[in-house]
């Protein structure tokens, strides 16, 4: 990611993913408190802990509702929502399963089928019950298990820029794994993001971004996975078949003004695949998107909110 003006770099890792924190002046106080910040919207939303706000409506399925905060509550309502698209391939109830796969951790493995079928049974979003008032969160079946890790970094990035935003300084720029938040660079300038080459060394890029003050956030097959008998297992389930999904694409990539759009959408056009993908994209000016193919097509919407530059000439861009 780069601009012509000088910038200080800050980082961390938080919620297992490295992340790069970029400001226009040198103020390691201010790189601080964002990392704090993240922290502490991490200790609320984490699953891979034993303690945090999830983990203690998780720890209730079955029992009683739990209470959280309003935030918290707000992007429960709004995973549910998602979860509850007509043919979405989002479910935010799919903690059993992700478990049971454990890819990206120790321990991962081919569940049995008849494991996966007793796991989806406890995934159905339409088993959450939220209460408006108490902000309470109940979850019907005991076993069942929130797992918010498709959208926790985009609402987070979100989080940062509003704490920027509110005290008016200039909005930094934050590389967190696959999420991508970009304020005004100073004067402007457009921010080139590299969008990477799947299964290739972290630098390997297909092609550059260009934007202005969006974020782009990618979900690509080869993020997280692991190889059993030359077959390729990676960390985006079918939340039909609990298995990981298979179709064409490798990776989707979100142009937007919200990085937690980028993270429900990514899922989304990932599900839908290129065709329907890009007749939905047709219908929202808002967003935009690239879908990288196994077959190492690039697929860009209409390139009103970003330009693409390809670098990699084995793949071609194909209009549709
Ligand atoms: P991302 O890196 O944003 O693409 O999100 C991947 C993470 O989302 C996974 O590690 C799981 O925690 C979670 N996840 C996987 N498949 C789904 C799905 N179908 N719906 C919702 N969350 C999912
Ligand atoms: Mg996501």
């Amino acid at each position: 990611m780069t601009t012509d003006t000088p910038v200080y770099a800050y980082s961390a890792v938080l919620m297992g993913s490295p992340i790069l924190l970029k400001l226009f002046e040198h103020n390691e106080k201010l790189a601080g408190q964002v990392f704090r910040l993240i922290r502490q919207y991490e200790n609320a939303l984490t699953v891979n802990r034993d303690h945090s706000d999830i983990m203690a409506i998780n720890h209730a399925a079955g029992h009683h509702p739990v209470s959280v905060s309003k935030s918290v509550f707000s992007l429960i309502q709004c995973a549910k929502a998602v979860s509850l698209l007509p043919d979405t391939l989002f479910n935010f109830t799919l903690g059993p399963v992700v478990k049971c796969w454990k890819i990206g951790f120790q321990g991962h493995r081919v569940p049995p089928a008849d494991t996966l079928q007793a796991r989806l049974s406890l995934c159905n979003p339409e088993n959450v019950v939220l209460d408006e008032e108490a902000h309470s969160v109940f979850l019907t079946q005991s076993g069942m298990e929130i797992d918010l890790g498709a959208i926790a970094k985009g609402y987070i990035a979100d989080r940062v820029q509003n704490f920027y935003a509110s005290r008016a300084w200039r909005v930094p720029l934050l590389i967190w794994g696959n999420v991508q938040t970009l304020g005004a660079s100073a004067g402007q300038e457009r921010w080139a993001i590299g969008l990477k080459k799947p299964f290739a060394a972290p630098d390997e890029l297909v092609g550059i971004i260009h934007v202005v003050n969006k974020s782009v956030v990618t979900s690509g097959v080869y993020e997280r996975y692991f190889v059993l008998d030359g077959q390729c297992y990676h960390h985006i389930f079918d939340s039909k078949t609990g298995y990981p999904l298979n179709n064409e694409l490798l990776s989707v990539t979100l142009i937007s003004d919200r990085s937690i759009d980028g993270d429900i959408y990514t899922t989304l056009l990932y599900g839908m695949g290129v065709e329907k993908g890009m007749a939905y994209l047709a219908a929202r000016p808002d967003i935009e998107a690239i879908f990288v193919t196994r077959d190492k097509q690039i697929i860009c919407s209409s390139q009103r909110q970003f330009t693409f530059t390809l670098l990699d000439n084995s793949y071609r861009t194909v209009s549709y």
